[in-house]
């Protein structure tokens, strides 16, 4: 029997992570706000000896706020029990993605609510073999492209056709219809067969196989060639829908009472007034997403990119006493949280070089959760230096700014690959092979590329930036193609 769009109530668990977390409550929101879903619950996981992190608290806190669906804590997810508390950002992801599909179950068995439909982070969709015998629609949401769908909805052939490491291929890795993969670029959770991710990653996307539908933070006309790829039934029957960009709104310009504590709210000021003081479009924003620490080395090169471009700039930095990585991943925004080797003061370390403070006059550095989408807004800001986190090209996206592509691990060489290559919206530059590094000189050349008006592919780059603003704009409006597939979700 169908259910009447009106009386449904849908069960929504994300992956913690802020990359899951932002997107998740944005779909929430629009489900709710655009009467898609008249009643949503919105299953929030905290990690087990690790407080949730400042940027977590403040989504969750201004989610509840708004007070358009409910939100449950589930029990923490012990990520330590297998493996020791140093174990790497990996281990913990495995752990994450086999036990939190587990403890959704049971929390659900204990409670009187009645969901009438089901959606699930795409990488946690063990959780909907678990939920099947409940006989609801159940949609996966991606927060990621749909190239990255594509291999994972292909990875289970892969898994029987190639022998060896995917990364040790000669050739590029083809998916039907798809754009292939650079053996070198390929997703993280794939370069080690024998690792337990590898398996849970699998396990994910056999569970995604069995969604009425996927729901992918892209729009068509980003990725058009794979989207119909995903359509032909080629490489999976499931149907894919692209229903982005889900980005947050900015925060609100006015004085009003902030979900954040006032110090953020007097932050975001700060760096606005900033930016108003600056020509349109001279600025470039640096940030290398939600939990990626910088070492000195990389923190002297990116310096040194600042000062030979010669542009002002915003730089988001979390710095790294002992060594560059993404093992703050899980705590991200949290400068103060349980890692400790995070500085907290920059000015007053040492750590810093010479570069660094030659090119502070230039600019702000902000070392905790900076307000990225009020900065990508802001008409000052005309480049982007990311890592190409999924949610970081969306934002930059959206609001028409090009993107200097330095990938680091995940799916983000994918990403900027699609950027550079199909999409047209970045240049990348590439770690040299001596130092397996950045090289300051280089990234400097590449910020000039696309913040110089004289610079002709520059212009070309920065003119598609601003056409897809208008793209992912329409996508989004009433009766455009994400707003209609999203309708979807009731059914
Ligand atoms: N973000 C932010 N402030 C920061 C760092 C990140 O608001 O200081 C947000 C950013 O706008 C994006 C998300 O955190 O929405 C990061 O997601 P992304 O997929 O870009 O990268 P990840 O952090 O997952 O590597």
């Amino acid at each position: 029997m169908a259910i009447s769009r009106t009386h449904h109530h849908a069960f929504l668990l994300p992956s913690p992570g802020m990359g899951h977390i932002i997107p998740a409550l944005e779909l929430a929101k629009r489900l709710v706000t655009h009467k898609i879903i008249p009643k949503l619950t919105f299953f929030y996981t905290p990690i087990a000896n690790s407080n949730p992190s400042k940027a977590e608290t403040l989504v969750l806190h201004s989610a509840i706020k708004e007070n358009l669906f409910d939100i449950i804590q589930q029990h923490p997810l012990d990520l330590t029990s297998e493996v020791d508390p140093d174990a790497s950002a990996e281990d913990k992801i495995a752990i994450l993605m086999h036990e939190l599909p587990l403890l959704f179950v049971s929390t659900i068995s204990t409670m009187n609510l009645n969901p009438t439909i089901i959606i699930t982070d795409f990488f946690i969709c063990q959780a909907l073999p678990l939920v099947q015998n409940l006989n609801l629609p159940m949609f996966a949401f991606s927060p990621t492209n749909a190239w990255l769908v594509a291999l994972g909805l292909h990875t289970p052939t892969l898994d029987k056709q190639i022998q060896g490491e995917y990364v040790d291929e000669i050739e590029p890795i083809s998916i039907p219809g798809c754009k292939p993969i650079y053996p070198k670029d390929m997703f993280d959770m794939l370069k080690d067969r024998t690792h337990r991710l590898y398996r849970e990653f699998i396990g994910a996307c056999e569970g995604a196989a069995l969604a009425n539908a996927i729901f992918v933070n892209t729009f068509h006309e980003l990725e058009p060639k794979t989207l119909e790829a995903l359509g032909s039934g080629g490489i999976s029957t499931v149907p894919v829908y692209p229903v982005g960009p889900i980005i947050r709104e900015p925060s609100p310009r006015s004085p009003s009472p902030s979900p954040s504590p006032s110090s953020d709210e007097g932050k975001r000021s700060e760096i606005v007034e900033w930016l108003n003081r600056q020509e349109e479009e001279s600025v470039v924003f640096v940030s290398l997403g939600s939990g990626y620490t910088m070492s000195g080395e990389e923190i002297k090169e990116m310096a040194l990119a600042l000062e030979l471009s010669e542009n002002k700039f915003v730089w988001s930095l979390r710095p790294s006493v002992n060594k560059a990585g993404h093992d703050h991943y899980l705590t991200a925004g949290d400068e103060t949280g349980s890692t400790t080797s995070t500085v907290s003061n920059v000015e007053k370390s040492d750590l810093f070089p010479d570069e660094y403070h030659r090119i502070q006059r230039n600019g702000i550095v902000i070392t905790d959760w900076a307000p990225q989408l009020d900065i990508l807004k802001h008409p000052s800001i005309g480049g982007f230096v990311s890592h190409c986190g999924w949610n970081s090209v969306m934002e930059s996206v959206s609001c028409g700014v090009p993107i200097v592509g330095l990938p680091i691990f995940a799916d983000q060489m994918m990403n900027a690959t699609m950027l550079v290559e199909e999409v047209g919206n970045a240049v990348r530059v590439k770690a040299s092979p001596s130092t397996n590094m950045v090289q300051g000189d280089e990234l400097g050349k590449a910020i000039r590329k696309i913040m110089n008006k004289d610079d002709k592919e520059g212009c070309v780059i920065r003119e598609r930036a601003k056409q897809l603003k208008h793209l992912a704009e329409r996508a989004w409006s009433h009766d455009g193609s994400s707003y209609s597939a999203l309708s979807k979700i009731a059914l």
